[in-house]
This record gives structure tokens, sequence and C-alpha cells, in this order.
């Protein structure tokens, strides 16, 4: 018999043996000691940095494969794997999670929230996920269709599912949802086909909304949700709202529990064009800035604009991370970012204040920030009106989603950099919103009549001319310099993880997983895993042994617009883990041999193969690759089978390949105008057959 004492003692007992399980505020607090990783950027600070040591310079030669999952998938695997209790959870193209035991790679669970795949098109980027959030025994992760789902942690059970978005507007989610005072936080995309972007605080239990933060305001006629929106929108002009405006925060948001700020990095203009969306005037708030909010209200505690009046596709969503620096002799609390701008940000994240903003890429649009006014210098070639203009970084940014990570211990930052980007913006003659298309009110097409900016307009801009397309910087964020950089071949490779075992890992779009030497940049380890890396690898301890984990798989805006580093077509996606000593086989990924390619006619007669590739760059490069060249993740349309080109029509104004992801566009397309698209895909064929 229990006597009421013990009874509740019991019970006690078997609430905490529960709850050992669960995730707490007082876990996360302490994460940045945590041989787990527990939240996206591994603790609060999201500085993707570990204190294990087990695993460090003297013997990372040793490191072996553990085990490794195969994803089934085949596109862009962009997640971070949070690993908690014995149990590593990830997520995949579609929004699909997946739980594995850490240790051996077994399924415990899979998760597919059913994407109707028709809104794939939705995706700028690619059907990507960043990763899970993951708090009190749930699991949180937002969808490509806009959803918020929570799943019980250990069955995969879901609990419970929010629609975030307005389903009828171009919005996707592809961002890993992040944990704050007890809050489940969520943004989302769109701004290159149309929206207006924001937001939303969750109650982590119930799915309740707690808060939403606008980035950008809406229609003045119909009231402003908050002063926030009257403020922001005393820097707006024209009839911004009919296209969105823009602002959508669809990577970083991470919290301060001391400040009690959550900090949201948001988006670009939407359409890109400041003529077209904001009658070319104003600072058009708070599109490409650092915002601060209270986590109680969502409102507006300060914010940093990176890029005022963003006329470029600036987005300032790139990962923000919080340390502890002496700054000029003084100790402050730091909120720095590498935005798509080019430029290096530290500021003091109590209150805003710009400490350091140095270039860490070639800059042509500005040639440094004021240290006055804290806003950029443009160049005269900068903004687009009237030319053409060839700007440096163009909308790749010299930096994007590819995280970085900070080592307290050396000082620096790791940071992977698109040093070659650049782009010539030409501001559409005729632009006018459409639903179901890019409206970035920038010509993507090929041919233009627009006039060239004269030479002797351009001026040199800031920063390093570095030739490469890609770099690794150690970035010294008080010097603001590099101490060390390793040049790459390509623009886009993976994200960072720094350790106190003296490494820095990377991986790299060239399908390599590579470790340096965290303080002087030295080559110690490099395993070839045949698909490319754009995802940051994680480590954690079990059992008192070191692991290494990390996604490969191809996919993402430059996979899409046609740019294949591995050469390889379709390759499965995988997750790899290491060990010292492991002794399982590596066996790189390759990928599926392309169909045979047989001659198909076409009319061979130019205004119509004009025709058809301005419309095609204009409706089907952002997915399919520009000149019909797909970047291997997605299937290249000039090896279709003749029987898929007799039924073109159908599948491009009809939607009968709905399911796998393509729009139907009949409302959009004539006939003619899909057959004008058609042959020159065919014409695409046609050179490619006679280059062999
Ligand atoms: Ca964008």
């Amino acid at each position: 018999m229990f006597t009421t004492a013990s009874r509740t003692l019991l019970a006690l007992t078997l609430f905490s043996t529960l709850c050992a399980r669960a995730q707490d505020d007082s876990d996360l607090a302490n994460a940045s000691q945590s041989n787990e990783w527990l939240t996206y950027g591994h603790d609060y600070a999201e500085t993707r940095f570990s204190t294990l040591t087990e695993i460090n310079d003297g013997n990372v030669g040793e490191l072996g494969l553990a085990w490794s999952f195969d994803t089934d998938s085949f596109r862009g695997l962009e997640a971070t794997p949070l690993v908690h209790d014995g149990i590593l959870y990830a997520t995949r193209p579609w929004s699909s999670v997946f739980a594995l035991d850490a240790r051996t790679g077994k399924v415990l669970w899979d998760y597919d929230p059913q994407v109707d795949k028709s809104i794939g098109w939705k995706a700028c980027c690619d059907v990507v996920n960043r990763g899970v959030a993951l708090y009190d025994g749930k699991i949180y992760v937002g969808t490509i269709d806009g959803r918020l789902i929570a799943l019980d942690a250990t069955s995969g059970e879901e609990l419970w599912s929010v629609v975030t978005v307005d389903p009828s507007r171009p919005y996707t989610i592809t961002g890993a949802p992040r944990i704050a005072d007890g809050k489940v936080l969520i943004g989302n995309g769109g701004s290159e086909l149309g929206a207006r972007g924001y937001v939303t605080a969750y109650d982590a239990q119930t799915g309740a909304e707690a808060w939403r933060f606008w980035v950008v305001p809406g229609d003045p006629s119909a009231g402003f949700e908050n002063p926030d929106m009257e403020f922001a929108a005393k820097t707006w002009f024209g009839t911004w709202w009919e296209v969105g405006g823009g602002g959508t925060a669809w990577d970083s948001i991470i919290y301060d529990p001391e400040l009690r700020l959550v900090y949201v990095g948001t988006g670009n203009g939407s359409p890109w064009s400041r003529e077209l969306r904001s009658a070319g005037q104003g600072d058009n708030l708070f599109l490409s800035s650092i915002v601060a909010l209270h986590v109680d209200t969502g409102r507006v505690a300060w914010y940093y604009q990176t890029t005022p009046g963003d006329d470029w596709d600036f987005t300032a969503v790139q990962g923000l991370m919080l340390a502890e620096l002496v700054v000029d002799g003084r100790e402050r609390k730091v909120i720095m970012q590498a935005p798509k701008n080019g430029f290096f940000y530290v500021l003091d994240r109590s209150t805003g204040e710009l400490l350091k903003a140095e270039p860490y890429a070639n800059v042509t649009w500005a040639t440094g920030i004021s240290k006055e006014t804290g806003r950029p210098i443009e160049t005269p070639q900068a903004r687009y009106k009237d030319f053409v203009s060839t700007v440096m970084p163009g909308p790749g940014g010299a930096h994007n989603w590819h995280p970085m990570s900070y080592s307290p211990l050396t000082g620096l930052v790791y940071l992977p950099t698109q040093q070659g980007s650049r782009f010539n913006y030409v501001k559409a003659p005729d632009f006018q919103y459409q639903p179901g298309k890019w409206n970035t009110g920038i010509v993507l097409g090929n041919s233009t009549e627009l006039p060239q900016r004269p030479a002797s307009e351009y001026t040199t801009g800031a920063g390093p001319q570095n030739p490469t397309p890609g770099a690794l910087l150690a970035w010294d964020p008080l010097a603001m310099q590099p101490r060390w950089q390793i040049d790459y071949p390509n623009a886009i490779n993976g994200g960072t993880l720094a350790t106190a075992g003296n490494l820095v890992f990377q991986g790299t779009s060239d399908g390599h997983l590579l470790a340096y030497a965290a303080d002087d940049g030295e080559l110690l380890w490099s395993v070839d895993l045949g698909v490319a890396v754009v995802a940051p690898p994680v480590t954690y301890a079990l059992d008192g042994r070191q692991y290494l984990s990390v996604l490969a798989g191809w996919g993402g805006a430059t996979a899409l617009f046609g740019v294949n580093p591995t050469g390889e077509y379709k390759p499965e996606g995988r997750l790899w883990t290491f060990v010292l000593g492991g002794d399982q086989n590596i066996v790189p990924v390759r990928g599926q041999p392309l169909p045979e390619l047989s001659a198909v006619p076409f009319e061979n007669e130019a205004a119509l193969l004009q025709q058809g590739s301005d419309l095609y760059a204009e409706r089907c490069a952002m997915c399919h690759g520009r000149n019909a060249a797909s970047g291997g993740a997605l299937a290249d349309l000039r090896y279709a089978s003749p029987a898929t080109y007799d039924i073109f029509q159908s599948i491009v104004r009809d939607g009968a390949y709905a399911g796998l992801g393509m729009p139907k566009l009949g409302e959009y397309l004539s006939e003619a105008e899909v057959e004008a698209i058609k042959q020159f895909i065919l014409s695409q064929r046609a050179a490619l057959l006679q280059s062999r």
C-alpha cells in the first residue's frame, strides 16, 4: 500500500523520469557547454562552437566513417541536425523529418507532412529545409507550404499544426524554427514572387499565436497593425503593398534570454527595384535590417538597416551571432552578421549602436559605411534606374544562408563567402505584377535593348578584389580583416563548424568534407563524399565518444540556376557521421546516368527561338536552369524523352506534372508562347547533340 506521500513521491519520480528526455529553458541556457547539439546554431548565441576536444588538430586525420544514412531524396540538403538524448533529428526536401539513433544511424521514426507538391514553384530556391527546433519533448518543423508542426520527439506523432501563411500568396518556409521564452518563432520566404514578410511567435505547448512582427507596412488605408508599422510607413512611397513590399525573414531569428530580445534578420524588397516598389524613394523600413524585438510583445526595440532602400536583393537574413567582445577597450555584448551586401557588421546588441562595418568581399555598390551616419556611401553605378548596372555582389550575395561559426578561443569568425558574386541589374521596362511567377521587376532574360551605363561612371567600390569565386575567411571581427583564407573554385560551399579541438570543418560543393586548423588554416583532413555539401556539420558526444555529422545533397538556388560543380546528375542525398577510428567503407555518392540523347527536329526560326528564350528565362530558368541546362538537382529538359515533348502543352499549361512541383501556367502563357518555349528547349537539345 502506498501512503499519500509515497504516492506523490512515486508520481514525481515518474514525472522526472519522463521529463529526462525533455529539453527545457535551462538546457537551452547552458547549451554552449553541451555535448549535444540542441538548437539550430548550437546554442542561443548561434556561434556553432562546440567545446568538445576528443577530435582535435592532433588526431583529426584518424577520422573514419561510423555510419551513413541515405535520405532517399534528390534535392538540396541544408539542415543542421539536432542531437539530444542519443537521437539525431534532421530534415530533408519537402519538409520531412527523420529521427535516427545517433550512435548507429538506425531509423527511429520518419515523418512526412504530405506537402501538396503542386506548390513547389513558390520556393524561389528549392524545396529545402534547414532543420527543426527541439523543446520540452517536442520537435518543431516549418513546412514548405507554410505550416508550423509540433511532433512528439519520441514517437514522431503529430501534436499540433498551424497554418502560418495566407495560402493564396507565394509564401514558403525553409528556415528552422527557434525557441524563445516558451514560444516557437517562425518566419517565411517569398519576396522574389511578391510577398509581405513577417515573423510569428506561437505558444510552444499549444500553437496559439502570441504575436506577429510585420517586417514592412501594409496598405495604410486598412490601418496599421501597430505604431512600428506607422513609423515604418513614413519611409515608403507609391503603392508598395500591391506586390507586398518584401522583407521576408526566411532564415536567422535568434534570442538573448538575458536582454529578453529576439533578433530578426530581414529580407530584400519585393519587387527588387526600388523604382517600381517605392517610387524610387525612401529607406523602406524594415527591409534588409537587423531588428531587435521585445520577446513578450514582438514590438521593435531597435533596428539597424544594412541596406537602406534595397535595390539589389540584399537580404540581411544571413546568420546572426552573439558574442562578448572587447571593442575599442570596452566590453560589449555584440551581435554580428555578414549579410549579402558584402559588409561585415558588429553592433552593440543592447542598443543597436554600430561598432564596426567593413567589406569582406569586393563591393562595388558602396565605398564604405559612414561612421557618422551608419549608412552606406553608395557609388554612382549602384542604382540602375536608366542604365544596366553591373554590381558586386549580386543577388546571390557575398555570403548567403550557409552558416558561419565563431571560436572564442581564436577570436575568429569562420565565414563561407562568395567572393565573385556579381549581376547585371536591369529594370524591367513594362513591369506588371502577375501571380505565379517571379516578380522582381528585373529583366531576367539574355537580351536587352536598354542602354549600358558609361564606363566613366563606374568606381571601384570597396573591399578585396579577390579573383576566386568562393573563399572561406577566418575573419577577425575586431581587426575587421581575414586572419587566413582558403580559396575555392566554386562560389557555393557549406556552412562551418568550429570546435575547441582547434578545428574548423566545412564541406564544399565539389563534394568534399574538410578540416582546417582553426588558428592558422592548415588543411588537416579531407574526404571525398561524391555529392555536394552545402549544409553545416555538427558534432556531439555519446558514451565519451565524439561524433561529426553532416548532410550532403546538392540543391538550392545555384543548383536550380544550372551550376553543377560535381557534374553528377540527380545524386541521392546522404547523412554522413564520422568518429576517430571509424571503419565503415566510404563510398562516394554517384549520380544517375543521363538518358540517351536522340535528335528531335525543331523549328529553327530566329524570332520564334528568341521569343522562346526570353519566355524561358522569365518563367522557367529559376528552376530548370539557364538555357535549359540542369544543375543536376532537377530533370534536364534537354534530355526529356520525345514522348514528353509530345505532352509539353499539357505539362506547362494544364498542370500534368503538378504532383512533381511543376506549376500550371495556362492562365499566364498562351499555347503559342508554350510552343515557343518548347522550340527553344529543343534548339538547346540540338546544340548539345552537335557539341558532342
Ligand atoms: Ca531574395
